[in-house]
Protein backbone atom coordinates (compact mmCIF):
# COMPACT_ATOMS: atom_id res chain seq x y z
CA UNK A 1 0.00 0.00 0.00
CA UNK A 2 1.24 3.70 -0.54
CA UNK A 3 2.11 5.33 2.50
CA UNK A 4 1.00 8.77 2.82
CA UNK A 5 4.70 9.92 3.35
CA UNK A 6 5.52 8.37 -0.17
CA UNK A 7 2.92 10.19 -1.69
CA UNK A 8 3.95 13.68 -1.03
CA UNK A 9 7.32 12.35 -2.82
CA UNK A 10 5.69 11.09 -5.41
CA UNK A 11 3.53 14.43 -6.42
CA UNK A 12 6.99 16.55 -5.66
CA UNK A 13 8.21 14.18 -8.01
CA UNK A 14 5.38 14.37 -10.93
CA UNK A 15 5.34 18.40 -10.75
CA UNK A 16 9.05 18.14 -11.56
CA UNK A 17 8.63 15.51 -14.21
CA UNK A 18 5.71 17.42 -15.39
CA UNK A 19 7.80 20.52 -15.96
CA UNK A 20 10.32 18.79 -17.53
CA UNK A 21 7.99 16.71 -20.03
CA UNK A 22 6.07 20.26 -20.78
CA UNK A 23 9.04 21.80 -21.75
CA UNK A 24 10.25 18.90 -24.03
CA UNK A 25 6.96 18.38 -26.00
CA UNK A 26 4.57 21.57 -27.40
CA UNK A 27 1.24 21.55 -27.82
CA UNK A 28 1.94 19.65 -31.33
CA UNK A 29 4.58 17.75 -31.17
CA UNK A 30 4.21 14.05 -31.82
CA UNK A 31 6.08 10.67 -31.00
CA UNK A 32 5.24 8.40 -33.30
CA UNK A 33 1.42 8.40 -33.80
CA UNK A 34 0.82 9.49 -30.09
CA UNK A 35 0.75 13.68 -28.96
CA UNK A 36 1.91 13.72 -25.61
CA UNK A 37 -0.32 17.37 -25.07
CA UNK A 38 -3.27 14.81 -25.49
CA UNK A 39 -1.84 12.46 -22.58
CA UNK A 40 -1.12 15.15 -20.52
CA UNK A 41 -4.84 17.53 -21.28
CA UNK A 42 -6.47 13.58 -20.43
CA UNK A 43 -4.53 12.95 -17.07
CA UNK A 44 -5.01 16.68 -15.98
CA UNK A 45 -8.59 16.38 -17.20
CA UNK A 46 -9.50 13.41 -15.46
CA UNK A 47 -8.45 14.12 -12.28
CA UNK A 48 -10.27 17.47 -12.32
CA UNK A 49 -13.48 15.41 -12.84
CA UNK A 50 -12.20 12.68 -9.87
CA UNK A 51 -11.78 15.78 -7.42
CA UNK A 52 -15.13 17.08 -8.36
CA UNK A 53 -16.71 14.25 -7.93
CA UNK A 54 -15.92 13.79 -4.38
CA UNK A 55 -17.60 17.15 -3.53
CA UNK A 56 -21.05 16.72 -2.75
CA UNK A 57 -20.91 13.74 -0.78
CA UNK A 58 -18.51 14.35 1.24
CA UNK A 59 -18.78 18.14 2.26
CA UNK A 60 -22.83 17.05 2.96
CA UNK A 61 -20.91 13.74 5.23
CA UNK A 62 -18.33 16.18 7.02
CA UNK A 63 -20.91 19.26 7.97
CA UNK A 64 -23.87 17.51 8.51
CA UNK A 65 -21.47 15.17 10.95
CA UNK A 66 -19.48 17.73 12.69
CA UNK A 67 -22.45 19.92 13.52
CA UNK A 68 -24.41 17.23 14.66
CA UNK A 69 -21.39 15.82 17.03
CA UNK A 70 -21.07 19.39 18.66
CA UNK A 71 -24.71 19.99 18.78
CA UNK A 72 -25.22 16.81 20.86
CA UNK A 73 -23.43 17.77 24.07
CA UNK A 74 -24.78 19.41 27.24
CA UNK A 75 -23.97 22.73 29.18
CA UNK A 76 -21.25 23.19 26.35
CA UNK A 77 -22.52 26.69 25.49
CA UNK A 78 -20.54 29.06 26.91
CA UNK A 79 -17.39 27.03 26.28
CA UNK A 80 -18.77 26.39 22.59
CA UNK A 81 -18.98 30.54 22.52
CA UNK A 82 -15.27 31.64 23.42
CA UNK A 83 -14.33 28.25 20.89
CA UNK A 84 -16.37 29.28 18.40
CA UNK A 85 -15.14 33.28 18.99
CA UNK A 86 -11.53 32.48 18.78
CA UNK A 87 -12.11 29.84 15.28
CA UNK A 88 -13.91 32.92 13.49
CA UNK A 89 -11.42 36.00 14.77
CA UNK A 90 -8.60 33.64 14.01
CA UNK A 91 -9.66 32.74 10.77
CA UNK A 92 -10.83 36.53 9.64
CA UNK A 93 -7.39 38.00 10.92
CA UNK A 94 -6.21 34.83 8.28
CA UNK A 95 -8.10 36.17 5.45
CA UNK A 96 -7.02 39.70 6.29
CA UNK A 97 -3.42 39.17 6.31
CA UNK A 98 -3.71 37.20 2.76
CA UNK A 99 -6.27 39.97 0.99
CA UNK A 100 -3.70 42.60 2.14
CA UNK A 101 -0.89 40.57 0.74
CA UNK A 102 -2.21 39.42 -2.58
CA UNK A 103 -3.40 42.82 -3.33
CA UNK A 104 -0.01 44.24 -2.63
CA UNK A 105 2.00 42.06 -4.53
CA UNK A 106 -0.32 41.03 -7.29
CA UNK A 107 1.35 38.02 -7.75
CA UNK A 108 -1.51 37.49 -11.23
CA UNK A 109 -0.31 40.37 -13.39
CA UNK A 110 2.99 39.68 -15.14
CA UNK A 111 4.75 42.87 -16.17
CA UNK A 112 1.26 45.13 -15.19
CA UNK A 113 -0.94 42.29 -17.63
CA UNK A 114 -2.82 39.55 -16.51
CA UNK A 115 -0.51 36.17 -16.52
CA UNK A 116 -3.85 34.01 -17.26
CA UNK A 117 -2.37 34.43 -21.23
CA UNK A 118 1.18 33.33 -20.44
CA UNK A 119 -0.28 30.36 -18.57
CA UNK A 120 -2.54 29.47 -21.32
CA UNK A 121 -5.98 31.06 -19.97
CA UNK A 122 -6.12 33.16 -22.93
CA UNK A 123 -9.22 32.07 -24.70
CA UNK A 124 -11.36 31.49 -21.88
CA UNK A 125 -11.20 35.56 -20.53
CA UNK A 126 -14.28 37.03 -22.95
CA UNK A 127 -16.32 34.12 -21.39
CA UNK A 128 -15.60 34.53 -17.76
CA UNK A 129 -16.13 38.51 -18.35
CA UNK A 130 -19.88 37.44 -18.85
CA UNK A 131 -19.91 35.12 -16.14
CA UNK A 132 -19.09 37.57 -14.23
CA UNK A 133 -21.46 40.32 -15.35
CA UNK A 134 -24.12 37.46 -15.39
CA UNK A 135 -23.25 36.64 -11.42
CA UNK A 136 -23.30 40.26 -10.28
CA UNK A 137 -20.84 39.39 -8.45
CA UNK A 138 -20.63 42.41 -6.01
CA UNK A 139 -24.66 42.04 -5.21
CA UNK A 140 -24.74 40.82 -1.72
CA UNK A 141 -28.53 40.90 -0.57
CA UNK A 142 -28.62 38.44 -3.77
CA UNK A 143 -25.89 36.33 -2.65
CA UNK A 144 -27.49 36.18 1.09
CA UNK A 145 -30.70 35.38 -0.58
CA UNK A 146 -29.38 32.29 -2.81
CA UNK A 147 -27.47 30.96 0.36
CA UNK A 148 -31.09 29.66 1.16
CA UNK A 149 -31.58 26.61 -1.06
CA UNK A 150 -35.45 26.11 -3.40
CA UNK A 151 -34.27 23.06 -3.17
CA UNK A 152 -31.46 21.19 -1.33
CA UNK A 153 -30.84 18.31 -3.68
CA UNK A 154 -30.82 20.78 -6.79
CA UNK A 155 -28.72 22.24 -5.36
CA UNK A 156 -26.48 19.46 -4.69
CA UNK A 157 -26.91 18.29 -8.24
CA UNK A 158 -25.78 22.14 -9.64
CA UNK A 159 -22.95 22.13 -7.65
CA UNK A 160 -24.05 25.07 -5.75
CA UNK A 161 -22.32 24.39 -2.48
CA UNK A 162 -23.17 27.39 -0.57
CA UNK A 163 -26.83 26.53 -0.04
CA UNK A 164 -25.84 23.39 0.39
CA UNK A 165 -23.70 24.06 3.12
CA UNK A 166 -26.60 26.32 4.19
CA UNK A 167 -28.69 23.34 4.50
CA UNK A 168 -25.95 20.58 5.94
CA UNK A 169 -25.89 22.97 8.90
CA UNK A 170 -29.40 23.25 9.46
CA UNK A 171 -30.02 19.68 8.93
CA UNK A 172 -27.16 19.12 11.67
CA UNK A 173 -28.50 21.32 14.19
CA UNK A 174 -31.52 19.45 13.81
CA UNK A 175 -30.23 16.42 13.94
CA UNK A 176 -28.74 17.17 17.36
CA UNK A 177 -31.72 18.44 18.88
CA UNK A 178 -33.88 15.29 17.70
CA UNK A 179 -35.02 13.21 21.10
CA UNK A 180 -33.78 9.30 21.49
CA UNK A 181 -32.69 6.88 18.83
CA UNK A 182 -33.83 8.63 16.27
CA UNK A 183 -30.89 11.59 16.04
CA UNK A 184 -28.21 8.98 16.96
CA UNK A 185 -29.88 7.21 14.18
CA UNK A 186 -29.37 9.47 11.77
CA UNK A 187 -26.03 11.49 12.99
CA UNK A 188 -24.70 7.63 12.85
CA UNK A 189 -25.41 7.97 8.81
CA UNK A 190 -23.85 10.75 8.21
CA UNK A 191 -20.92 10.20 10.28
CA UNK A 192 -20.61 6.49 7.94
CA UNK A 193 -21.27 8.59 5.06
CA UNK A 194 -18.41 11.06 6.19
CA UNK A 195 -16.27 8.29 6.85
CA UNK A 196 -16.47 6.52 3.34
CA UNK A 197 -16.05 10.04 1.25
CA UNK A 198 -12.75 10.19 3.30
CA UNK A 199 -11.34 6.77 1.50
CA UNK A 200 -12.82 7.27 -1.72
CA UNK A 201 -11.32 11.17 -1.77
CA UNK A 202 -7.86 8.80 -0.46
CA UNK A 203 -7.98 6.95 -3.78
CA UNK A 204 -8.48 9.96 -5.64
CA UNK A 205 -5.61 11.27 -3.98
CA UNK A 206 -3.70 8.21 -4.68
CA UNK A 207 -3.90 9.30 -8.31
CA UNK A 208 -2.61 12.88 -7.92
CA UNK A 209 1.07 12.08 -8.77
CA UNK A 210 -0.91 11.49 -12.28
CA UNK A 211 -3.06 14.27 -12.08
CA UNK A 212 -0.60 16.98 -11.26
CA UNK A 213 1.75 15.74 -13.80
CA UNK A 214 -0.70 16.15 -16.85
CA UNK A 215 -1.14 19.22 -15.58
CA UNK A 216 1.83 20.35 -14.97
CA UNK A 217 2.76 19.19 -18.36
CA UNK A 218 0.14 21.02 -20.03
CA UNK A 219 0.72 24.25 -18.15
CA UNK A 220 4.32 24.73 -19.27
CA UNK A 221 3.83 22.85 -22.74
CA UNK A 222 1.82 25.65 -23.76
CA UNK A 223 3.68 28.44 -22.21
CA UNK A 224 6.89 27.33 -21.14
CA UNK A 225 8.81 29.25 -17.94
CA UNK A 226 6.87 31.92 -18.63
CA UNK A 227 3.58 30.10 -16.45
CA UNK A 228 5.88 29.58 -13.79
CA UNK A 229 7.27 32.99 -12.82
CA UNK A 230 3.37 34.40 -11.68
CA UNK A 231 2.88 30.62 -10.01
CA UNK A 232 6.04 30.95 -7.81
CA UNK A 233 4.67 34.63 -6.99
CA UNK A 234 1.84 33.05 -6.04
CA UNK A 235 2.93 30.53 -3.55
CA UNK A 236 5.35 33.04 -2.05
CA UNK A 237 2.89 34.86 -1.53
CA UNK A 238 0.85 32.31 0.62
CA UNK A 239 3.87 31.36 2.15
CA UNK A 240 4.70 35.01 3.45
CA UNK A 241 0.84 35.47 4.50
CA UNK A 242 1.14 32.31 6.37
CA UNK A 243 4.51 32.95 8.13
CA UNK A 244 2.83 36.53 9.29
CA UNK A 245 -0.60 34.86 10.61
CA UNK A 246 1.53 31.97 12.58
CA UNK A 247 4.73 33.42 13.61
CA UNK A 248 3.37 36.83 14.59
CA UNK A 249 -0.42 36.91 14.76
CA UNK A 250 -1.51 34.41 16.54
CA UNK A 251 1.47 34.10 18.89
CA UNK A 252 0.75 37.81 19.59
CA UNK A 253 -3.51 36.44 20.39
CA UNK A 254 -1.81 33.46 23.01
CA UNK A 255 0.65 36.03 24.94
CA UNK A 256 -2.07 39.27 24.94
CA UNK A 257 -5.27 37.47 25.75
CA UNK A 258 -4.25 34.01 27.04
CA UNK A 259 -0.70 35.71 29.13
CA UNK A 260 0.62 32.46 28.44
CA UNK A 261 4.25 31.87 26.49
CA UNK A 262 3.62 31.18 22.97
CA UNK A 263 6.99 30.06 22.29
CA UNK A 264 6.97 27.54 24.70
CA UNK A 265 3.21 26.22 23.55
CA UNK A 266 4.96 25.85 20.21
CA UNK A 267 7.87 24.11 21.78
CA UNK A 268 5.48 21.97 23.02
CA UNK A 269 3.22 21.62 20.50
CA UNK A 270 6.43 20.86 17.83
CA UNK A 271 5.75 17.41 17.42
CA UNK A 272 2.38 17.69 15.93
CA UNK A 273 2.81 20.61 13.38
CA UNK A 274 5.64 18.83 12.04
CA UNK A 275 3.15 15.91 11.66
CA UNK A 276 0.44 18.17 10.22
CA UNK A 277 3.28 20.10 7.55
CA UNK A 278 4.09 15.90 6.85
CA UNK A 279 0.77 14.44 6.26
CA UNK A 280 -1.46 17.53 5.34
CA UNK A 281 -4.25 16.29 6.95
CA UNK A 282 -5.36 18.22 10.34
CA UNK A 283 -7.55 14.51 11.03
CA UNK A 284 -4.89 12.69 10.65
CA UNK A 285 -2.89 14.79 13.08
CA UNK A 286 -5.70 14.87 15.93
CA UNK A 287 -4.12 12.20 18.18
CA UNK A 288 -0.91 14.06 18.22
CA UNK A 289 -2.34 17.32 19.00
CA UNK A 290 -4.40 16.31 21.55
CA UNK A 291 -1.99 13.83 23.15
CA UNK A 292 0.54 17.15 23.15
CA UNK A 293 -1.98 19.48 24.43
CA UNK A 294 -3.61 17.39 27.08
CA UNK A 295 0.35 16.07 27.96
CA UNK A 296 2.28 18.76 26.86
CA UNK A 297 0.47 21.85 27.56
CA UNK A 298 -1.58 20.21 30.79
CA UNK A 299 -4.93 21.18 29.35
CA UNK A 300 -7.90 19.19 31.10
CA UNK A 301 -9.49 16.36 29.02
CA UNK A 302 -13.19 18.83 29.17
CA UNK A 303 -11.62 21.41 26.89
CA UNK A 304 -9.20 19.35 24.82
CA UNK A 305 -11.92 16.81 23.56
CA UNK A 306 -14.06 19.42 22.51
CA UNK A 307 -11.88 22.00 21.35
CA UNK A 308 -9.81 20.37 19.05
CA UNK A 309 -11.82 17.92 17.28
CA UNK A 310 -14.10 20.50 16.61
CA UNK A 311 -10.91 22.91 15.55
CA UNK A 312 -9.52 20.01 13.59
CA UNK A 313 -12.69 20.22 11.11
CA UNK A 314 -13.76 23.77 11.40
CA UNK A 315 -10.85 25.98 12.03
CA UNK A 316 -8.96 26.54 9.35
CA UNK A 317 -6.73 29.68 9.39
CA UNK A 318 -4.13 28.57 6.68
CA UNK A 319 -6.72 27.14 4.49
CA UNK A 320 -9.02 30.52 4.87
CA UNK A 321 -5.84 32.84 3.92
CA UNK A 322 -5.62 30.22 0.99
CA UNK A 323 -8.63 30.45 -0.51
CA UNK A 324 -8.74 33.74 -0.33
CA UNK A 325 -5.03 34.66 -1.98
CA UNK A 326 -5.98 31.77 -4.47
CA UNK A 327 -9.16 33.27 -5.72
CA UNK A 328 -7.84 36.88 -6.15
CA UNK A 329 -4.48 35.51 -7.78
CA UNK A 330 -7.17 33.40 -9.77
CA UNK A 331 -9.07 36.86 -10.36
CA UNK A 332 -5.68 38.76 -10.94
CA UNK A 333 -4.46 36.09 -14.21
CA UNK A 334 -8.07 36.08 -15.41
CA UNK A 335 -7.53 39.89 -15.84
CA UNK A 336 -10.89 40.23 -13.51
CA UNK A 337 -10.92 43.27 -11.19
CA UNK A 338 -12.96 42.06 -7.74
CA UNK A 339 -14.32 45.93 -6.62
CA UNK A 340 -15.00 45.65 -2.43
CA UNK A 341 -18.42 43.72 -2.89
CA UNK A 342 -16.87 41.08 -4.64
CA UNK A 343 -13.75 41.01 -2.26
CA UNK A 344 -16.42 41.17 0.39
CA UNK A 345 -17.54 37.90 -0.93
CA UNK A 346 -14.42 36.28 -1.49
CA UNK A 347 -13.98 36.88 2.34
CA UNK A 348 -16.95 35.49 3.59
CA UNK A 349 -17.00 32.73 1.22
CA UNK A 350 -12.94 32.06 2.30
CA UNK A 351 -14.40 31.57 5.44
CA UNK A 352 -17.10 29.18 4.96
CA UNK A 353 -15.27 27.36 2.72
CA UNK A 354 -12.09 26.46 5.41
CA UNK A 355 -14.97 25.60 7.61
CA UNK A 356 -16.79 23.24 5.50
CA UNK A 357 -12.96 22.00 4.67
CA UNK A 358 -12.39 18.24 6.06
CA UNK A 359 -9.35 17.80 7.84
CA UNK A 360 -7.24 15.92 4.71
CA UNK A 361 -4.69 16.55 1.70
CA UNK A 362 -5.99 18.86 -0.83
CA UNK A 363 -9.40 19.54 0.91
CA UNK A 364 -8.79 22.90 0.56
CA UNK A 365 -8.62 22.87 -2.77
CA UNK A 366 -11.29 21.15 -3.35
CA UNK A 367 -13.03 23.97 -1.68
CA UNK A 368 -12.14 26.51 -3.90
CA UNK A 369 -15.27 25.81 -6.42
CA UNK A 370 -17.15 27.16 -3.92
CA UNK A 371 -15.34 30.26 -3.34
CA UNK A 372 -14.26 30.97 -7.12
CA UNK A 373 -18.31 30.05 -7.78
CA UNK A 374 -19.46 32.65 -5.67
CA UNK A 375 -17.98 35.48 -7.31
CA UNK A 376 -18.75 34.18 -10.79
CA UNK A 377 -15.34 32.77 -11.78
CA UNK A 378 -14.61 29.29 -13.53
CA UNK A 379 -13.36 26.25 -11.95
CA UNK A 380 -10.98 25.84 -14.54
CA UNK A 381 -9.29 28.10 -12.68
CA UNK A 382 -8.14 25.62 -10.38
CA UNK A 383 -5.73 24.15 -12.28
CA UNK A 384 -3.59 26.90 -12.18
CA UNK A 385 -3.03 26.26 -8.62
CA UNK A 386 -2.91 22.55 -8.55
CA UNK A 387 0.35 22.27 -9.80
CA UNK A 388 2.36 23.51 -6.21
CA UNK A 389 -1.07 23.05 -4.29
CA UNK A 390 0.83 20.37 -2.46
CA UNK A 391 3.55 22.22 -1.04
CA UNK A 392 1.18 24.87 0.06
CA UNK A 393 -0.80 22.22 1.32
CA UNK A 394 1.53 21.35 3.93
CA UNK A 395 2.16 25.04 5.10
CA UNK A 396 -1.08 25.52 5.55
CA UNK A 397 -2.23 22.17 7.42
CA UNK A 398 0.51 23.31 9.74
CA UNK A 399 -0.98 26.60 10.64
CA UNK A 400 -5.01 25.14 10.90
CA UNK A 401 -3.24 22.59 14.08
CA UNK A 402 -1.58 25.23 14.97
CA UNK A 403 -4.10 27.88 15.69
CA UNK A 404 -6.98 25.09 17.02
CA UNK A 405 -4.06 24.30 19.36
CA UNK A 406 -3.20 28.00 20.60
CA UNK A 407 -7.34 28.33 20.89
CA UNK A 408 -7.18 25.23 23.76
CA UNK A 409 -4.45 26.63 25.68
CA UNK A 410 -6.37 30.25 25.07
CA UNK A 411 -9.56 28.64 26.27
CA UNK A 412 -8.81 26.48 28.82
CA UNK A 413 -6.73 29.71 30.47
CA UNK A 414 -10.28 31.18 30.27
CA UNK A 415 -11.95 28.92 32.12
CA UNK A 416 -9.04 29.23 34.71
CA UNK A 417 -7.10 25.86 34.19
CA UNK A 418 -3.39 26.18 35.02
CA UNK A 419 -1.72 25.45 31.48
CA UNK A 420 1.88 25.83 29.78
CA UNK A 421 3.48 25.49 33.32
CA UNK A 422 7.65 24.38 33.43
CA UNK A 423 8.74 22.61 30.76
N1 LIG B 1 -5.07 19.76 4.35
C1 LIG B 1 -5.71 20.75 5.16
C2 LIG B 1 -5.95 20.19 6.54
O1 LIG B 1 -6.07 19.01 6.74
C3 LIG B 1 -6.99 21.22 4.58
C4 LIG B 1 -6.71 21.92 3.29
O2 LIG B 1 -6.54 21.24 2.28
O3 LIG B 1 -6.63 23.15 3.30
O4 LIG B 1 -6.00 20.93 7.49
Amino acid sequence: MTHRRDLHWQILAALGLGVGAGLLWGETDTIGPVRPYAVFDFLGATFLRALKMVIVPLITGSIISGVASVGAGRGLGRLFGKTFAWYVTTSLLAILTGLVLVNLVRPGLSGGEPAGTAMGLGEVRPAVQQDLESTGAGDLVGILQRMIPENPVGAAAEGQMLPLIFFCVLLGVAIARLPGPQGQQLAGFFEALFGAMMKVTGWVIATAPLGIFGLMAKITSNAGFDALAPLLRYGATVAAALLIHGAVTLPLLVRLVGRLPALRHARVMAPALLTAFTTRSSSATLPLTMDRIENGAGVSNRVTSFVLPLGSTINMDGTALYECVAALFIAQAYGIELGFGAQFTVVVTALLASIGAAGIPAAGLVMMSIVLGAVGLPLEGIALILAIDPLLDMGRTMVNVWSDSCGAVVVARSEGEDVLQGD
